[in-house]
């Protein structure tokens, strides 16, 4: 246990998390025995969100599984591998890598665990690219009274268990299906207007497309384009390729971000933005983000325009990305082909949260969905009303967890009848 004087913060530090203990368990054991005696556990990640979702409160328990034997069992036989719940994808990416096998995708940064990922439906870019969780076919879990349970790809239970915020158990270890390894040659374009903007062609123009905007002006900065030398390459006629190596956030450095100017490189060290020995974004940030149907991007960018002016004085950048549709019941992009919009805020709460309720009603027509690990001012009875499969998502929460130790108020406010 560690001292209950130390604070344990998340990565932004803008979250002190409020639990009586906060362990890290060195075997599954003593992870097992820790489950089963206490009353209410949360599972910290790498602590890359930027609310409570992580947060047991003051009468529970967090624990950390980072201390667990870090397994990466990759079966080239079988295209898969086994990687313990705890493990950032910097290290799986790797250990792939070595294999000559890929993920299909990966998140803007490789520095976030594994389970902490696909529990909040982390994706990357790509319109036929679904969220870190699409490749999962096996979840491995520590229930409430410290017994284990693998749910796996056909089990009627499986849509609900992988994308669960953390609400089902310990999530120790995860297999995920693998393809040959790739390269990825990444360029970066300036200023690409709003204005005639074909979103359908430009986002599907490589295997992944962001496009960044700080929303002083009514169009993109930058491109960042992605292209598997495996594919046909289409020509991106559409603006500038940039002459130095850019940083998503205006004023970084571009030598913090993956290698650019059309180099091949593996998949892993392309398809994240921003290189894993270094701090990924800006690191004095808040970040919200909102998927909503891929039909309707147009207009929700234009409505984002509308409100450029009380959007722009607080955000450091804007990324918008393509996310295919998810069947996790929770996922952001279930059941829809997604456009994501992501804002990296000022580092400041009291400045942005306005903002965010301006923000939320020029894209309510649009039914957004908010990324879970971020920060966002839709009330509960909101959210309820844009996931579909809620109650199965609830009676599967009671299976498994009966007295509702895995919940915590951000997890009950969700999951309210
Ligand atoms: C700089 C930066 C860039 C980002 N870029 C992206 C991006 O490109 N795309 C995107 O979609 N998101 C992005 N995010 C958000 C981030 O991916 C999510 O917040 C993600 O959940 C982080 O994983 P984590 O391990 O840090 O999770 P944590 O914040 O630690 O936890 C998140 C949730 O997962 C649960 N959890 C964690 N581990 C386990 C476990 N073993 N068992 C059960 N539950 C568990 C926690 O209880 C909590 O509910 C970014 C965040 C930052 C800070």
């Amino acid at each position: 246990m560690t001292d209950p004087a130390q604070k344990v913060t998340n990565w932004a530090r803008n979250i002190d998390y409020t639990a009586r203990e906060f362990h890290r368990p060195h075997t599954p054991d003593a992870l097992r025995a820790l489950v089963a005696g206490s009353a209410r556990v949360r599972v910290l990640g790498s602590g890359h969100s930027f609310n409570r979702i992580a947060d047991p409160g003051p009468e529970g328990v967090l624990l950390s599984i980072a201390d667990l034997p870090p397994a990466v069992e990759v079966d080239t036989a079988a295209r898969t591998v086994r990687v313990a719940g705890g493990v950032r994808y910097a290290e799986l990416a790797r250990a792939v890598h070595a294999h000559g096998l890929a993920l299909p995708n990966m998140a803007s940064l490789p520095h976030i665990s594994v389970a902490g990922s696909v529990a909040t439906g982390t994706h990357g870019s790509g319109v036929t690219n679904g969220p870190l969780a699409a490749p999962v076919r096996e979840v491995e879990l520590v229930l409430a009274d410290g017994s284990t349970e693998t749910i796996a790809r056909g089990d009627a239970r499986f849509e609900g268990a992988v994308t669960s915020l953390g609400a089902l158990g310990v999530v120790t270890a995860l297999t995920l299906d693998l393809e040959p390894a790739y390269e990825v040659e990444q360029t970066v374009y300036v200023e690409l207007p709003l204005e005639g903007l074909d979103f359908a062609a430009v986002s599907g123009a490589a295997y992944s497309v962001s496009l960044f905007t700080d929303w002083r002006e009514p169009g993109f900065r930058q491109v960042w384009v992605k292209r598997r030398t495996d594919r046909p390459a289409v020509d991106f006629g559409w603006a500038a390729p940039a002459t130095e190596a850019m940083h998503p956030v205006p004023g970084m450095p571009g030598t913090n971000c993956t290698q650019q100017f059309g180099v091949p490189g593996p998949w892993h060290e392309r398809l994240p933005h921003f290189r894993a020995e270094f701090t990924p974004s800006s690191g004095d940030e808040l970040q919200s983000e909102y998927l909503l149907p891929r039909a309707a991007a147009l207009d929700a960018l234009h409505a984002v325009d509308g409100v450029r002016d009380t959007v722009s004085p607080v955000l450091q950048t804007c990324e918008v990305r393509t996310v295919a549709a998810d069947p996790q019941w929770l996922s952001p992009a279930h059941g829809r082909d997604s456009v994501a919009l992501h804002f990296t805020w000022v580092d400041d709460l009291t400045a942005v949260l306005p903002v965010l309720r301006r923000l939320e009603a020029a894209l309510e027509p649009f039914d957004p969905r908010p990324h879970w690990g971020k920060v966002y001012a839709a009330p509960g009875e909101v959210l309820r009303g844009r996931y579909p499969r809620l109650d199965d998502f609830r009676a599967l929460a009671r299976d498994l967890d009966p007295a509702g130790k895995f919940t915590n108020p951000f997890v009950a406010e969700v999951l309210r009848d």
